[in-house]
């Protein structure tokens, strides 16, 4: 762990799941989440620690469930309404941020000029030098693919020191820990062993961009009150993914 002066990161992304901020067992935006979550990462983000967080969608929205037969929806559109509803959630986020206090950015992948930026890898960087935390909305503005395979190919854009993944369980487990009581946890895993194991953590085109670039993965569960800044502290927490 870093000292006060010396942050154990200098960038990362902190990838949290549109469900964070979804009412408790529900779906949609509940604004009580969205400012718990808002007021750890704006603690996270005093130890000085640039911090670009890409949110999820799937509180409102994902694209594959429409995925039935006569579901009348291409996949393709489906997953651009996915990816609409992370900009609802970013826009959400910036306003609970910037009420406790912190300097926010939303970036789009998907140009929304009158409700955010566009996100342009220099600006991004700008913007994290200038101490703000961005918000990456809108995935990688691509479709078939989920907000951890952007937030992966950000970290690598933006030369991250380190992917966060913040979820509701205390890290990798070999099952479902909430169905499955003999579930075994790993606090540290190799990417090979995710892929070979087929853990389910992650989307594997995500687990895989981070392999090929040796980009560190820490997986921990952002419902216990301070995890998001001891994971942004660089605390041992969670699991760790890497190649050791
Ligand atoms: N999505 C997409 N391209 C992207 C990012 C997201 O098509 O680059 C769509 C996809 O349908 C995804 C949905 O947006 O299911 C919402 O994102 P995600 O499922 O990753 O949200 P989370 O599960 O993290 O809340």
């Amino acid at each position: 762990m870093a000292n006060e002066t010396t942050p154990a990161f200098k960038r990362l992304i902190l990838k949290i799941s549109g469900e964070a901020i979804a009412p408790p067992g529900g779906r949609g935006i509940s604004m009580e989440s969205v400012v718990s979550i808002a007021k750890q990462v704006q603690a996270a983000s005093l130890c000085g620690t640039q911090i670009a967080l890409v949110l999820g969608g799937g509180n409102i929205l994902r694209g594959a469930q429409f995925m039935t037969q006569g579901a009348h929806i291409h996949e393709a559109t489906a997953h651009y309404m996915g990816m609409l509803a992370t900009v609802m959630n970013a826009l959400a986020m910036q306003d609970a941020l910037e009420s406790v206090g912190c300097a926010t950015r939303v970036m789009t992948a998907i140009r929304m000029d009158g409700v955010a930026e566009p996100y342009i890898r220099r600006r991004a960087l700008h913007h994290l030098e200038k101490g703000r935390v961005i918000i990456l909305a809108a995935g990688i503005g691509s479709p078939f693919v989920t907000t951890d395979t952007g937030a992966a190919q950000r970290a690598l854009e933006l030369e991250a020191d380190i992917l966060l993944k913040a979820t509701k369980v205390d890290g990798v487990y070999s099952s479902d820990p909430v169905t499955d009581p003999e579930a075994l946890f790993y606090p540290q895993l190799t990417y090979d062993e995710v892929l070979a194991k087929h853990l389910k953590i992650m989307d594997q085109g995500a687990v895989t961009k981070c392999m090929g670039y040796d980009l560190p993965i820490r997986v921990f569960n952002y419902r216990v009150e301070g995890n998001i800044e001891k994971a942004v502290r660089g605390e041992n927490i969670g699991t760790l993914i890497s190649n050791f």
